[in-house]
């Protein structure tokens, strides 16, 4: 068992990458007959996009996810094409595009500006902090341990495979480079913890994927 938060689908681990997983919380909940049902089910919390697009759960978040941002929020509706809406704060210079289906991703006109063409949309580069807890699960720890010590670098795709959750990627593509580095500089921590077997300080970088549609809906909200 690793000590990473279980998918309220599924049940297996989120490992946290932007653009795979996400979280839906209980203060978006409004107290209707499906709210009060989500919070029987244990619906809610650390999710695989993917596992909510295909549970019973996905329209019902977009449904609360899309209220809070517009009515709590102050997010203005700046594209709705069927597909996807997409919701803007341009304060903060930054768009959540949010599908019926619960497909959702929110990006900022700075990461957008370094997206690359792919073969099927487009990439956005991510690097970011990523501390991961393998909790009792020593063969995967000593595989990251020994790969940051030797190689300061760990391929992303591995510890997916490891954790046994390839199949709940919404975008394999988006890992395809991707790997978990060993923190360098000055005042970087260390990436493991002595008194905490198991638990990894690593800096993650990989891509996400946004579809060509939903990439030009965006660069178009960006302008408006
Ligand atoms: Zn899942």
């Amino acid at each position: 068992m690793s000590g990473l938060p279980s998918c309220f689908v599924c049940g297996q681990p989120v490992i946290g990458l932007v653009g795979q997983d996400t979280a839906v919380d209980t203060y978006l909940l409004r107290g209707g007959e499906r709210d009060q049902e989500a919070v029987r089910a244990k619906a809610y919390g650390e999710v695989h996009l993917r596992c909510l697009v295909e549970s019973a759960w996905g329209g019902f978040w977009a449904d609360r996810l899309t209220a809070n941002l517009v009515e709590a929020r102050g997010f203005r509706t700046v594209a709705q094409d069927g597909q996807v809406s997409i919701y803007r704060n341009d304060r903060q210079r930054e768009n959540v595009v949010v599908s019926p289906d619960g497909w959702v991703a929110w990006v900022t006109d700075d990461a957008l500006a370094l997206a690359a063409p792919a073969e099927t949309g487009v990439l956005l580069p991510m690097r970011h902090e990523l501390n991961l807890d393998l909790g009792t699960n020593s063969r995967l720890a000593a595989h990251l341990g020994a790969a940051l010590q030797r190689d300061h670098a760990f391929p992303l795709l591995q510890l997916v495979v490891e954790l046994d959750v390839y199949e709940r990627l919404t975008s394999v593509t988006a890992l395809e480079d991707g790997r978990l580095e060993a923190p360098t500089g000055p005042g970087a921590p260390r990436y493991s913890h002595p008194d905490h077997p198991g638990h990894f300080t690593t800096i993650a970088s990989y891509r996400r994927e946004f579809p060509t549609t939903i990439y030009k809906l965006l660069t178009e909200a960006g302008e408006r």
